[in-house]
């Protein structure tokens, strides 16, 4: 996935024209730039590549959803639907607007299950996010007439899904918004960084106010333009746009690489009984950054993951046990463990999750294995690698008995 593993000229060319004009600020200091706008350039190339008419750089993935969940209107007491496997910032930028982060299970797409999510509406819901976790989508059809029943947000988290598809439509351009990271392991990056998709022009503005302390943006000075909304600092910066600039143009080439060498992995775990892999929705593309396996069940998981690593195939993940992608290890949520104090209606409305019945996440998650695909392996590497697990599966787990 990571797109620092292919990091050259190209991004160096971007900085340096950066550091040439010394306008590190992506507003503002017209005269000093010599023409460069970095930011503004990325977002325009995010829009074309995502077939959106807007597209908002902020500084992380975690700022695009906590600014999507504004501009959307999400506030104290709403209820925001997002899967149990998720990265932590998901229900963290939930957290920070003030709502409640409703979690449910996930299904073999290893995303939100349309049936538990048509279960868990409520009168406060406002919004269905589901995370594209591993490259791979959730059944955004499904998930789509659910928010069309009820009236609620689509708010897609593509920040480990860019560059695959559905039903045609980049990830993230599917729902209503869509947000994306480009921190340092995702498969283009920024450094850090992040974007909010949309087709809506209401929530594109608040967008571009609310991630600049509320600014206006149709000032000629800044000190003049207006602050029709509160807002925050959630502001890329030219240099960190710079290098996503160049990475954009390379995403279509990351996306080959990875598909060939998944594909070389895949065909050789294919073979071997008793392995299934994660469902894939219909008219869904991946990105191909992982490839997501299950074993028949969690002992066996177990021994092929340890199995792995004692035979040096290293960047594959048992998310069961995972501190930060698996509601089991979020002990920080389960207890609302703050520096300050949470508003009531979060202490009230948040479910006691140390006692919620997640026994349909647990039955896949815990026999799940996702190895990363990289960019930088030779076909032989990858061949290598992939005769290994093929080994380790056939000789090391036994699954005579399933
Ligand atoms: C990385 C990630 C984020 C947060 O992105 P940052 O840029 O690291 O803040 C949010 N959701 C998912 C699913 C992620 O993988």
């Amino acid at each position: 996935m990571p797109g620092f593993e292919l990091f050259g000229d190209k991004e160096r060319k971007q900085v340096n024209d950066v550091l040439d004009s010394g306008v590190l600020m992506r507003y503002g200091f017209d005269g000093m730039r010599n023409g460069h706008w970095k930011a503004k350039e990325l977002e325009q190339a995010l829009q074309k590549r995502m077939q959106v008419s807007h597209a908002q750089l902020v500084s992380s993935g975690t700022a695009a959803l906590t600014v999507a969940l504004a501009c959307a209107k999400v506030g104290a007491g709403d209820e925001v639907i997002l899967p149990t496997f998720t990265f932590v910032a998901s229900f963290e930028a939930v957290l920070s607007v003030g709502a409640i982060p409703i979690l449910v299970d996930v299904d073999d797409t290893l995303t939100l299950d349309p049936i538990a999510v048509e279960k868990a509406v409520t009168s406060k819901t406002k919004v269905v996010m589901p995370v594209h976790m591993c490259g791979s989508m959730a059944d955004l059809a499904a998930l789509k007439s659910i928010c069309d029943k009820h009236d609620l947000i689509l708010l897609e988290d593509a920040c480990q899904a860019i560059g695959g598809s559905y039903e045609g439509k980049p990830l993230g351009s599917y729902g209503d918004l869509g947000c994306f990271s480009f921190d340092y392991v995702k498969t283009i990056t920024c450094g850090e960084g992040g974007a909010i998709i949309t087709n809506n022009k209401e929530y594109y503005k608040s967008a571009d106010q609310y991630s600049d302390h509320g600014h206006d943006h149709i000032g000629k000075d800044r000190g003049a333009e207006d602050h029709p909304i509160l807002g925050y600092n959630y502001r890329i910066s030219e240099l960190h746009a710079a290098v996503g600039l160049a990475q954009i143009e390379r995403l279509d080439d990351f996306i080959a690489t990875q598909k060939k060498n998944y594909s070389i992995m895949r065909s050789a775990l294919e073979k071997i009984p008793g392995i299934s892999f994660r469902r894939v929705p219909e008219h869904g593309v991946e990105n191909y950054s992982f490839l997501s396996f299950y074993l028949p069940t969690e002992e066996t998981a177990r021994k092929t993951i340890k199995a792995f690593s004692e035979n040096g195939v290293d960047a594959c993940f048992y998310w069961f046990d995972n501190n930060w992608h698996y509601y089991r290890k979020w002990n920080h949520l389960k207890d609302l463990n703050g520096l300050n104090s949470f508003s009531k209606e979060i202490k009230n409305g948040l479910p006691n999750y140390k006692v919620s019945d997640f026994s349909k996440s647990d039955h896949w998650v815990s026999r799940n294995i996702s190895c990363l695909i990289k960019l930088g392996w030779t076909d032989e590497e990858v061949r290598n690698r992939a005769n290994i697990m093929a080994n380790v599966l056939l000789n090391i787990v036994d699954f005579s008995d399933y």
